[in-house]
């Protein structure tokens, strides 16, 4: 079976709609820890397994020997580590056939968001298991979810030199890679480094919006203290704000500007272009 992680997720459920083009149903398992929210994949026929990750032992039971498992990285910083080698624990004593796992763009060294990907995946490698590393890049949506607020301001704002570059994809770009690998072959110990085709500019950025929106926006390189700030007035919580200044940091020092061309060549097609996602999230 093709076991799927998070499979409600955002990512998840995209894989599980990219596997459902690929292969039969009845060879597509989910493992949820909510099967209420599971609809899409058990109308299809895909097996609902349910467990979640904080409880080692709801995992008992949840893989078979053989199974070839997308472990999903959790979204809970400081948690996530102990429930990912909750679920490598349990794969490896099912012994899957294969353990691919959604880490970070080779390279990227911020604290809070690749220290947890770079100890799964060591913890991967200790297991034995056949692997892949999906190292994914940033998602577009990560900047074109947050569309609203930077038309009503006319800023895009971070902490990074404008012309600092990233190579993004959507969502899908990397869900459909992952549905790739799992249903296809030759993936075994191998680390993909994926990323969109092409990299792009916090001003190009704010210069695309305003072509296509009509409206002036700008790309605002703040200090620390004044970005830290800003986030918190919106509402982000405490805890989130040293993830995203790491994060500016890496960006500012390149680190997720790779353009690899791993993704394009996995999904067969060119990654989704930054100014057809900005389209997309425009008219939603
Ligand atoms: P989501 O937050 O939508 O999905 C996270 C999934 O993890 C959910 O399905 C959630 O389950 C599941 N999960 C969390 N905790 C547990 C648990 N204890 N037991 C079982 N399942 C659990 O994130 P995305 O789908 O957008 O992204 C996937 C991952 O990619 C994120 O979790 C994060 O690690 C990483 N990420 C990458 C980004 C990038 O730009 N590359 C940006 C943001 C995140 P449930 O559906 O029940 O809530």
């Amino acid at each position: 079976m093709l076991v799927v992680t998070g499979a409600t997720g955002q990512l998840g459920r995209l894989v599980v709609r990219h596997l459902l083009q690929r292969v039969p149903a009845d060879q597509i398992a989910v493992l949820v820890r909510d099967p209420a929210r599971a609809a899409h994949p058990a109308a299809h026929g895909a097996e609902i397994r349910t467990a979640d990750h904080d409880i080692p032992d709801s995992l008992s039971g949840a893989f078979s020997a053989g199974d070839r498992v997308l472990l999903i990285s959790g979204n809970e910083f400081g948690r996530r580590l102990a429930q990912h080698t909750a679920v490598i624990s349990a794969a490896r004593t099912a012994g899957v056939g294969l353990l691919a796992y959604t880490g970070i763009l080779g390279g990227a060294a911020t604290r809070f968001v690749a220290d947890d990907h770079h100890a799964t995946e060591k913890a991967i490698e200790d297991s034995g298991l056949p692997y892949t590393f999906l190292r994914n890049g940033w998602y577009t949506e990560n900047y074109t979810g947050q569309l609203p607020g930077v038309l009503a301001s006319g800023a895009v704002i971070g902490t990074a030199d404008p012309d600092s570059r990233i190579a993004t994809a959507t969502r899908d770009d990397y869900a459909e890679a992952a549905a790739a690998v799992l249903a296809g072959e030759d993936h075994e110990n191998t680390t993909y480094e994926l990323s969109g085709d092409t990299a792009w500019s916090l001003r190009e950025y704010a210069a695309e919006i305003s072509r296509q929106s009509g409206t002036q926006v700008v790309y605002q390189q703040l200090a620390v203290d004044d970005y830290r700030k800003n986030l918190a007035d919106a509402g982000l919580p405490e805890a989130m704000l040293s993830v995203f200044t790491d994060t500016e940091d890496a960006i500012a020092r390149g680190e997720l500007a790779g353009t690899s061309g791993d993704l394009s060549r996995l999904i067969g097609h060119p990654t989704t272009p930054l100014a057809a996602t900005i389209t997309a999230a425009l008219n939603a």
